[in-house]
């Protein structure tokens, strides 16, 4: 006997197209006309099939890909067990390091308490034997460089990342490494120089155009930022892979789209990813922002808009349209070899703890005690099948929110797939649609434009009609459309 999963999606595209997504699979399907009226029934009566030849193939298809599953799966308790597994790996070791809590900027909505106290050596030595001893060989590492403003302590960056990666070289482990910056520091200089030290990426804020970004983003004597990140950005990208993050509440959203044009017009469009970053008055000291912020509905229709103007004004894909993927935690403070050091040598697990003593999980410089593991037991993985996340069907894709948010909230952070699910994976099938037609319209672009002026499509806004002008290339396969 087979039932239907509990993570199925089933979403009315437009004119006849239905979109149906399991979370659980991450399998895509495009169902049109009499496939898609018979992918419905066998969902809601999965022993129907008969001995239909059609039906029976459909009813394997739905099988093979998750959409169908055995009446005694417990698909949730699955979920739950993989998501023990990944807690407890060690593997894999993250580590977040922040040379120095200090930055050179002053943002309006920073919640961080500035110190201006940078790592000791004596730390760094600590930090080289933990990361020695943490570590397992074959196995795999990825530090993220954080703050304050990292950059201000290159040194320590350059010092611990050629440690780590002469460990790394004779133990083979797989080294990454991310740099999480404000950008006014780096240059092309400075990026060449991270590239050596194994960084590959690199996260950049810049909150809207000139006016927008220096009144949110000013240096510490009040003067603009902008327009120095900016040069960095352009040179940086030679260099590195930049992730352009672009922070936003009810005061900056008007100025995503100049930012863009100005993104466009500079050629960086192709060579850099932008996405919105939702600012939240994550600790009591930005609980004055609150009122400003946007709510999570809010956010996730602006990202959804932004992916789509990025999408007509050629951007490289943003995160927005892509399929969604599944996590089974949600980030380091879930997973047991996972950390954040400061600059004293205190661990904690949650980036927003960085400043705060009191979190501290474990010391590099002291033996672990009372108080660290009472700080570590508030971190201890949540069971998802006792919260109010045990029936929602995006589980798998969301793995329940935050917790740091869910622990000061006591309601889930639910990812803005839950507002926009629907939307999203409509903008993700249409792109899919859309790329192949530009394929297509290298070869034979005069061709596609005479078709679309016969059809009346209008190319330049990528209206809807467009989706089913070519819908004929769009499979009826129940596969991945990924
Ligand atoms: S607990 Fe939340 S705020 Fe903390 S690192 Fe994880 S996702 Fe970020
Ligand atoms: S946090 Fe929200 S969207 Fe995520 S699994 Fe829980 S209820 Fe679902």
């Amino acid at each position: 006997m087979m039932k239907p999963s509990r993570f199925n999606h089933l979403v009315s595209f437009s004119r006849g197209v239905e979109l149906l997504f399991n979370s659980f699979s991450k399998q895509l399907a495009v169902l049109r006309g009499a496939r898609a009226k018979q992918v419905r029934a066998l969902l809601s009566h999965p022993d129907t099939a008969g001995h239909d030849q059609a039906a029976r193939q459909c009813w394997r298809e739905l099988v093979a890909h998750g959409y169908l599953v055995e009446d005694a799966l417990d698909e949730r308790g699955v979920y739950m067990h993989e998501r023990l597994e990944a807690e407890a790996s060690s593997r894999h070791l993250g580590l977040t390091v922040a040379p120095t809590l200090a930055c050179n900027m002053c943002c309006v909505y920073c919640y961080q308490k500035p110190n201006p106290v940078p790592m000791t050596r004596q730390v760094e030595d600590a930090l080289i034997r933990f990361f020695a001893r943490e570590s397992v060989s074959g196995g795999s590492a990825a530090v993220t460089w954080f703050g304050g403003e990292p950059l201000l302590r290159f040194g320590t960056i350059r010092r611990l990342s050629q440690a780590f990666l002469g460990i790394a070289r004779s133990r083979k482990i797989s080294y990454s490494a991310f740099l999480v910056t404000n950008g006014y520091l780096l240059d092309g200089d400075v990026a060449r120089r991270l590239v050596r030290l194994g960084v590959q990426r690199a996260q950049v804020t810049l909150d809207g155009p000139p006016e927008v970004h220096d009144q949110r983003r000013p240096d510490r004597s009040g003067a603009g930022t902008f327009e120095r990140i900016w040069a960095n950005v352009q040179a940086a990208s030679r260099y590195l892979s930049i992730s352009l993050r672009v922070n936003v509440d009810q005061t900056n959203a008007d100025g995503i789209r100049p930012l863009l044009e100005r993104i466009q017009e500079s050629g960086l469009a192709r060579r850099i990813d932008v996405y919105l970053g939702q600012t939240f008055p994550y600790t009591d000291a930005c609980s004055d922002i609150a009122e400003q912020c946007l709510d999570r509905a809010d956010f996730s229709r602006l990202s959804l808009e932004t992916a789509w103007e990025m999408v007509c004004r050629g951007f490289r894909s943003s995160g927005s349209s892509r399929l969604p993927q599944r996590r089974l935690t949600v980030c380091m403070a879930e997973r047991a070899n996972s950390f954040v050091v400061t600059p004293s040598g205190g661990v904690v697990k949650c980036w927003n703890e960085i400043d705060d003593p009191e979190s501290c999980v474990d010391h590099l410089l002291r033996p672990r005690d009372a108080s660290h593991q009472a700080a570590a037991s508030r971190w201890k993985l949540r069971d998802l099948a006792e919260e109010s996340c045990a029936d929602c069907s995006l589980l798998p894709i969301c793995a329940g929110g935050c917790p740091y948010v869910a622990r000061r909230t006591g309601k889930p952070a639910c990812h803005q797939w839950r507002a926009e699910l629907d939307r999203s994976l409509s903008l993700y099938y249409y792109l899919r649609v859309r790329s192949r037609e530009s394929e297509i319209a290298g070869r034979f672009g005069a061709l596609v434009d005479a078709v679309r002026g016969l059809a009346g499509i209008d190319a330049e806004s990528g209206n809807r009609g467009a989706v089913e002008a070519s819908g004929a290339q769009g499979s009826e396969s129940l596969g991945r459309h990924s």
